[in-house]
């Protein structure tokens, strides 16, 4: 397994500085966020858990804000675009966790109300 989704609730309405991405309203409400990890699935896991860190990936920036909590996370054989783009909501930053992203998802952060 080398793809998971972390699925994060914000308790309210938040601007976010995402490192390089620019600056973003992120409203309240819950979010699918869709990332692999070639190894170390479980450090990978562990370190989005933990708020003390460098900050160095998009998904850093929204999970260091106080009203970001992740809720859930899971694993999956799938391959990361083909699970981002199965899952339904909004894009609310165009090119989130989608740097280097070759298949046209537009956004690795899904949102959902
Ligand atoms: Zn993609």
């Amino acid at each position: 397994m080398r793809t998971y989704q972390l699925f994060i609730e914000l308790a309210k309405d938040t601007e976010i500085q995402v490192g390089k991405l620019g600056k973003f309203s992120f409203p309240a409400g819950n979010y699918v966020y869709t990332g692999s990890a070639r190894k170390n699935m479980e450090a990978r896991i562990q370190r989005h858990f933990s708020k003390d860190k460098k900050l160095r990936w998009h998904i850093d920036y929204l999970l260091n804000s106080p009203h970001a909590q992740i809720t859930d996370s899971r694993l999956s054989q799938k391959e990361e675009c083909a699970l981002n783009q199965q899952t339904n909501g909004e894009i609310i930053v165009p090119r989130f966790g989608a740097s280097d992203c070759k298949n046209g998802c537009g956004s690795h952060l899904k949102y959902f109300q």
